[in-house]
């Protein structure tokens, strides 16, 4: 089965399996049954076996799951053996802080080029990625061959830097300003608009106090 087929509920599971079977393995466990797994990852057993069966990977009766076997897969279902990388373009105070984040925690995404018109920071290189002017942007995404950008420019100009991201077959975006975008449909946006979350977590908060 590809990873196109498997239900998207088990999907979701897949990076926490994972991780903790990176755990057992780092721990030199071998094999792991349904039901240590359903403590350790608060998944009940049956729902684990029936993700498992999706890819293959049939519990023998009395020895359980292979460690390896099943890492080997979610290696290649997840990707973790591709790393992917990712260029930021507006290096304020949000972007500085994701460039210093740098999704550390994850061994298969990075932020490699970053592009900015402040000139005092340009040429510069911020927490081991180098910032880049805005005219390098079109070249530097077509020879570093990125496709995934994050974007925390100023509201007003993140339109004319989608559509130059656009031109040169940026893939995916990450957008962090308030604008809503327009994009061809071959483009996927994933809107993450920091204040608007915590208003609405603030406005629940009330509403609970009310009632
Ligand atoms: P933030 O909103 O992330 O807190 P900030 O308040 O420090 O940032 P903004 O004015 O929002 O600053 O600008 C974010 C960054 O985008 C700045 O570093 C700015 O130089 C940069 N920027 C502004 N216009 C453009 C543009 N047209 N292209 C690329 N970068 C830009």
């Amino acid at each position: 089965m590809t990873s196109q087929n498997i239900p998207k509920a088990t999907a979701k599971r897949l990076p926490i399996y994972y991780r903790y079977l990176n755990m057992l393995s780092d721990a030199g466990k071998k094999r792991v049954s349904s039901n240590e797994l359903a403590d350790a990852v608060k998944v009940d057993s049956a729902t684990i076996r029936r993700d498992f069966s999706y890819f293959g990977a049939l519990g023998k009766r009395g020895y359980g799951y292979d460690v390896e076997n099943l890492l080997e897969f979610f290696k290649k279902t997840l990707n973790q053996d591709k790393l992917t990388n990712v260029a930021l373009i507006g290096v304020g105070n949000l972007g500085h802080a994701l460039l210093n984040f740098n999704f550390h925690k994850s061994n298969n995404v990075r932020i490699n080029a970053a592009f900015d018109i402040n000139e005092e920071i340009t040429g510069t290189i911020q927490s081991g990625v180098p910032i880049y002017p805005m005219e390098d942007m079109k070249e530097q995404l077509k020879i570093q061959q990125i496709e995934i950008v994050i974007l925390t420019v100023p509201a007003n100009v993140a339109q004319g830097v989608t559509n130059d991201l656009i031109e040169v077959g940026v893939k995916g975006i990450l957008n962090f300003t308030p604008l809503r975008i327009s994009v061809p449909e071959s483009v996927l946006v994933q809107n993450v608009d920091l204040t608007n979350e915590l208003q609405t977590l603030i406005y629940f908060l009330d509403l609970e106090k009310q009632s």
